[in-house]
């Protein structure tokens, strides 16, 4: 990847955005379990940041995904993964679908505000009943007039206890588990709109997530993004972004861990040395430090791919795979070498090795990648070539 004068401008901007607005408050939100999420958006919007890839005529920059990926890289800088992944929400997860499939209205009402800071929203994909295997998801969309009425609940849905609208993938007809579903935009304002209270999760603790349940809430079908029965499809294209956001998300974070526990280690002294002249940990940093190298690479790479128009799928899965795995041996061997003081709840690769360990599971599980892999190399069974 060939980075311009302007991705590292943009880089230094979203830098200086974590630096000043939000790692002096990380603490204090990560205590209270949620954040000024409509304050930090606006502030994101009005810098750009909530629409790096979106088009200009909604309020967008216009600029092609690699520009998102650096900004991703750089919010990997942010004192915890919740806020970030909150961000990610924003710009990755619930508003591509939107800006590539949606009508002008859906595009005006949603995508313009979302993209100004004006709006929070969320993705609503996971089910109690249905994490993994997102097609068997019971949630329904029954058309009654010009409208669907929606019934069902959505599982761990970051940021809906503040959104202000949520991307809802649901069932619109009996037809096939892949064609029968739909992306809808839905108002969280909505009468027949209710939530659980905030769950409480091992990490990304100022981050807000909750159960939504709908009760005969009732949305015009123009909310529907795209055409009937494509949400799958559209869900599946949504995706490919969210785990190339995870994955360069994660690769300053790890390095962060990696140079905080250098530094901790070149003071902290046993048996006379300090702890960084052991062989096993300089050269263990030196393992790890590879490793990320190996993950940027294949970020980078799946990210040009899809700049380039190609299918990044396989890439893209390897890098979310490799981001989670990763995730949890840097937070993992770095956390050894602070002793008793990682094992402390506010050290930071204490809060690093909780917030890294969701990589694995949210946005598809390792095995989920796993699966895509092995279905694009052709030795899933009953998929296989020869
Ligand atoms: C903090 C947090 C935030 C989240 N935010 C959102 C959100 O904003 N929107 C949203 O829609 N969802 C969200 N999720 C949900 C997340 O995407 C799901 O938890 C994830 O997809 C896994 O689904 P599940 O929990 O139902 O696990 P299950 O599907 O029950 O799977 C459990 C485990 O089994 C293994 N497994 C599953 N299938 C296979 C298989 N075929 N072969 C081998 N092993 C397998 C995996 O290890 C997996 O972790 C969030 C989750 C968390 C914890």
């Amino acid at each position: 990847m060939k980075f311009t004068p302007e991705h590292k401008a943009l880089r230094k901007t979203v830098r200086d955005f974590v630096e000043k607005e939000l790692n002096p408050y990380i603490d204090e939100w990560e205590e209270a379990g949620e954040y000024p999420i409509h304050e930090v958006f606006k502030k994101l919007g009005n810098l750009g940041l909530l629409g790096i890839q979106k088009p200009e005529e909604y309020g967008g920059m216009g600029l092609d995904y690699s520009y998102n990926l650096v900004a991703a890289e750089e919010f990997g800088r942010t004192l915890c993964g919740g806020v970030p992944l909150s961000i990610g929400v924003q710009t990755d997860m619930c508003t591509p679908a939107i800006a590539r499939f949606g009508s002008d209205e859906l595009k005006r009402d949603f995508l313009a505000p979302a993209i100004a800071g004006d709006m929070v929203g969320c993705i609503g994909v996971s089910e109690v009943g249905a994490g993994s295997d997102v097609a068997g998801l019971k949630t329904t969309a029954k058309k009654d007039g010009d409208d669907y009425i929606i019934n069902g609940s959505k599982m761990w849905i970051t940021n809906s206890p503040k959104a202000d609208f949520i991307c809802l993938l649901a069932n619109t007809s009996d037809d096939k588990p892949h064609k029968n579903k739909s992306l809808i935009v839905v108002p969280m304002n909505s009468p027949g709109i209710s939530f659980s209270n905030h769950l409480n999760k091992l990490g990304m603790r100022s981050t807000e997530t909750a159960q939504v349940f709908f009760d005969d809430v009732r949305v015009p079908q123009r909310n529907r993004i795209g055409a009937e029965g494509t949400g799958f499809m559209m869900q599946m294209m949504q995706f490919q972004e969210e785990r190339m956001w995870a994955a360069a998300n994660m690769i300053l974070a790890l390095e962060g861990c990696v140079e905080k526990t250098i530094e901790y280690c070149r003071e902290r002294k046993t048996f006379g040395q300090p702890l960084i002249d052991n062989q096993v940990i300089h050269f263990c940093f030196a393992e790890l430090q590879t490793e990320i190298e190996a993950l940027r690479a294949l970020t980078y790479e799946a990210c040009e791919l899809h700049v380039n128009g190609k299918d990044a799928t396989r890439l893209a899965s390897m890098a979310k795979l490799k981001a989670g795995r990763l995730g949890r041996e840097v937070t993992d061997s770095c956390l050894q070498y602070w002793g008793g003081m990682g094992y402390m709840w506010d050290n930071p690769l204490s809060r690093a090795y909780r917030d890294v360990r969701l990589a694995s599971i949210g946005g598809g599980a390792d095995e989920i990648m796993l699966g895509i892999i092995c279905k694009m190399m052709g030795t899933l069974p009953g998929k296989r070539k020869d």
